[in-house]
């Protein structure tokens, strides 16, 4: 295969097609193929973006009438059609079933732009600049999702500082030496602390790139309760662990909470199409018209793919599959625990997030260099990448997970 015009011309900052190094061409749900005609497993799915797998049927026929039909595909924040009935199914088929009651914001198409329009909102809505955030979260690349991210190495991305973010532990942090809520409780009742008043808290219920670190239910709830006696807005960046990732719709479901803001992207558009949308409570929606903007809010064909994939949450054959599915991937991540107490600490996640906390990235570095060679794509996530982040798209085959599963277990062997 040749890779010279990448290592010639593209930018020394390309990661997965050296840790990746073959060159893709098709691929059809939990499969991928490159060049040579070679077929991969993907537990890596565009990192959490293709959770309904690579060219879904059922979200691609839309989309090509769509495509064929001389329609609309870039309108800024005008109405369309697609627009319309994409807002249609998503209070019909997502919100409505679970008592949910959001506006809908359409930023920029990249999940970074909506917990950038979070922010701001949270801030504009309070007249408070600080926002609280956790140790290990992951929010974007972009300067105000980069402030409350937790990782060192981005961090110090473009010299950005740390104004106005308070940082304080996950839930579990310090091997749970530690009860964050009710510290954050404390600190905010105390008017001693030295610590303001923070105009939002923002967090992931399950972190991805910080390791697979999985808050519970107890926990989240508290998050919530201290938000609302505080006023602070509790916003859910579900980029990741939203739309299905879980095996629910939203991450939070299992929780029984209702944040104020909820930012979905990734996987939003069910095609890997870019497509981002923030979830407001009504009674915080004070945007002024206009006061927030970005050339890429009307990406319509990700409106109609995004619409198709929100119809799957109706079919019932569709979610017990996922409730199947997520069976099987837990039980098959029990096994390799007690198979290789030696290399793996413990399982991590809930549902289709899932996650091996591995005794030493040496392990999870041998494992991801073997398995890319038996025909499996993973990758580790983690401040030490010591964690195999198992992502097999949420409708992946009995067949396709039974492979994958025997993959990572001879590359664990090895
Ligand atoms: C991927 C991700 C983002 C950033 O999304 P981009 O589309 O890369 O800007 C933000 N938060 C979480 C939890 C993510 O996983």
């Amino acid at each position: 295969m040749n890779t010279d015009v990448f290592s010639l011309y593209e930018s020394n900052v390309r990661r997965y097609g050296r840790s990746f190094p073959a060159v893709f061409t098709r691929a059809l749900g939990g499969t991928i193929w490159d060049e040579t005609g070679k077929s991969y497993i993907d537990f890596l799915v565009g990192s959490g973006a293709l959770n309904y797998g690579h060219n879904n049927p059922r979200i691609l026929a839309p989309a090509i009438d769509y495509l064929n039909g001389g329609n609309i595909l870039l309108s800024l924040d005008m109405h369309t059609a697609a627009k319309r009935e994409f807002i249609e199914v998503f209070v019909d088929t997502i919100l409505k079933p679970r008592g949910l009651s959001y506006k809908i914001q359409f930023p920029g198409p990249t999940g970074t732009s909506a917990n950038e329009a979070a922010l701001a909102l949270a801030r504009k809505c309070t007249g408070r600049s600080s926002v609280m955030a956790f140790t290990n979260a992951f929010h974007g690349m972009s300067l105000g999702s980069l402030a409350v991210s937790g990782s060192a190495s981005t961090r110090e991305l473009g010299g950005v500082t740390r104004h106005d973010v308070i940082r304080v532990p996950y839930d579990g942090y310090a091997n749970g030496a530690f009860d964050s809520t009710k510290y954050i409780d404390y600190i905010l009742g105390d008017p001693g602390s030295g610590i303001e008043k923070p105009a939002a808290i923002i967090l992931e219920t399950i972190q991805a790139e910080g390791g697979m670190n999985t808050a519970s239910a107890l926990w989240l709830t508290e998050i919530q309760r201290i938000c609302r006696n505080h006023g602070i807005v509790f916003i859910v960046d579900d980029i990741q662990a939203g739309s299905g990732r879980t095996g629910e719709f939203f991450s939070f479901e299992f929780a029984k909470i209702e944040p104020d803001i909820v930012c979905l992207s990734k996987s939003l558009s069910g095609s890997g199409n870019p497509l981002s949308i923030v979830l407001i409570r009504p009674e915080i929606d004070v945007w002024k018209p206009g006061e927030h903007s970005g050339t890429f809010r009307g990406n319509n064909l990700a409106f109609v793919t995004a619409g198709a994939m929100c119809k799957m949450w109706s079919d019932k054959n569709f979610t017990d599959g996922l409730k199947r599915t997520a069976v099987n991937l837990q039980k098959a991540l029990d096994d390799l625990v007690a198979k290789f107490p030696k290399f793996i600490e413990e399982k991590r996640g809930r549902g289709l997030m899932a996650g091996l906390k591995c005794r030493s990235p040496t392990v999870v570095d041998r494992v991801h260099d073997v398995a890319f060679k038996n025909g499996l794509l993973i990758e580790s996530s983690g401040p030490n990448r010591d964690v195999i982040k198992v992502l097999p798209p949420i409708t992946i085959s009995d067949d396709e997970l039974h492979r994958g599963i025997t993959v990572l277990t001879q590359a664990l062997e090895e």
